[in-house]
């Protein structure tokens, strides 16, 4: 049995044949996932398809490349939810500063108050970091609490770093890249009790599928390569991992 832990059924691309998908992950054993939000619209979203499908739990929240006119009245609004039993985590939130669109002083404010909102309500973090590793350790330092390191882009050293802090690391597609070795080491290297697999479907489509559409039930080829690179059965990579985002997210 898997756990996805990081699904965009909610995103234009897939919300449409959302049944679908959600039927193709059981068929691959794929039981559980989290649909994670990056803007207001998409966390509503996110909880509706939580709300309605058992197994089902969100994450709301605005991303750092979303949130150029963010205000606290909004994160307000996104506060209206957080009582509701499915939703799971506070994000995607975080850093990025790959893309220029936000600055990295709106980001970070915007980051601090999720940080504080997920504090507010004892909920866990997903966070999206890229290129911005020393700043969101900085900002997880000094704030302790707990949460995920969404598509976990960074160095072993980094993880290490962050697992020290209380946080898990979730890996996706780019694990199964053939020239990806970073990620490989990062498998290989963290021990399976910090680790998630998660699919960021639409976007980040596994080898060997490469170019087509991402699904929750492609998160067993993350799985697939995590065990290879291990040198363990898959089935200890799903129960581990399904078992840890059980924990991290407080589901029973
Ligand atoms: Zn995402």
């Amino acid at each position: 049995m898997y756990f996805d832990t990081h699904v965009h059924l909610n995103s234009e691309q897939l919300y449409e044949n959302h049944q679908a998908f959600i039927e193709n992950a059981h068929n691959n054993q794929v039981e559980y996932m989290v649909v994670v939000g990056y803007d207001l619209a998409s966390s509503k979203l996110a909880v509706e398809l939580a709300n309605q499908n058992p197994n089902i739990y969100c994450a709301i929240g605005f991303g750092p490349n979303d949130c150029l006119n963010t205000t606290q009245q909004d994160i307000n609004e996104l506060e209206q939810y957080m009582s509701d039993p499915n939703v799971v985590a506070v994000g995607e939130i975080g850093l990025d500063y790959y893309w220029d669109e936000v600055g990295k002083e709106k980001q970070q404010e915007i980051f601090q108050l999720q940080i504080d909102l997920a504090k507010k309500y004892d909920k866990p973090i997903v966070i999206h970091c890229r290129d911005a590793f020393e700043d969101t350790y900085q900002m997880l330092e000094r704030n302790g609490h707990r949460g995920i390191l969404h598509c976990y882009s960074g160095s072993v050293e980094m993880a290490k770093r962050f697992i020290s802090l209380g946080y898990m690391i979730s890996l996706a597609g780019p694990v199964t890249f053939k020239n990806a070795k970073v990620p490989k080491d990062v498998a290989e290297q963290i021990d399976l009790n910090s680790l998630l697999i998660e699919t960021d479907c639409p976007y980040l489509t596994p080898h060997p599928f490469r170019g087509k559409l991402n699904e929750p039930a492609n998160v067993v080829y993350i799985a697939q390569e995590i065990a290879k690179l291990k040198n363990m059965e898959i089935e200890n990579v799903a129960r581990m991992t399904t078992f840890n985002a059980k924990k991290i997210f407080g589901i029973k």
